[in-house]
């Protein structure tokens, strides 16, 4: 696997942002990105752990996703707030994770990115859409650690 520096072309990383600035046009959710190296405990809780440590869990209506990578591990998470579980099904997140499954197996690691974001986006924008006044309540970058 790539070093985490070369995951994602600087092209690449500015394709996925503005997929979350899109995603965020449409609902009050906010969305982000973070890639490590190696995670060396499990990568759910780790995940979790991250989303915390991002101050996600800090919007107004619960409703933060976090698409946690750990690049050596070839694993990833998404991981929504309690908001967004309280109304969404969980085959919801099955199906989103596929999609970015079957990106990731074939090396498309940008493309499985936008696909999440977009479909986390449409899900976000019908149980909680945006409004006027909305504020960009979690910065739209992609972390690393
Ligand atoms: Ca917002
Ligand atoms: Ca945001």
């Amino acid at each position: 696997m790539p070093y985490i520096e070369d995951f994602l072309t600087a092209q690449e990383e500015e394709e996925i942002i503005e997929a979350i600035r899109r995603a965020e046009g449409k609902t009050s959710g906010e969305i982000r990105v973070h890639i490590e190296q190696k995670c060396d405990m499990d990568v759910y809780e780790h995940a979790l752990e991250v989303f915390h440590a991002l101050k996600m869990d800090n919007t107004k209506e619960q409703n933060g996703v976090l698409i946690y990578v750990a690049v050596d591990n070839k694993a990833f998470v998404i991981y929504g707030d309690k908001g967004i579980n309280d109304v969404v099904d969980t085959d919801f997140w099955n199906s989103t994770r596929d999609k970015i499954q079957n990106r990731f197996k074939h090396g498309e690691f940008k493309q499985g990115l936008i696909d999440g974001i977009e479909e986390a986006g449409k899900v976000l924008s019908k149980f909680f859409p945006w409004q006027h006044g909305d504020t960009d309540e979690l910065e739209n970058s992609i972390s690393k650690g």
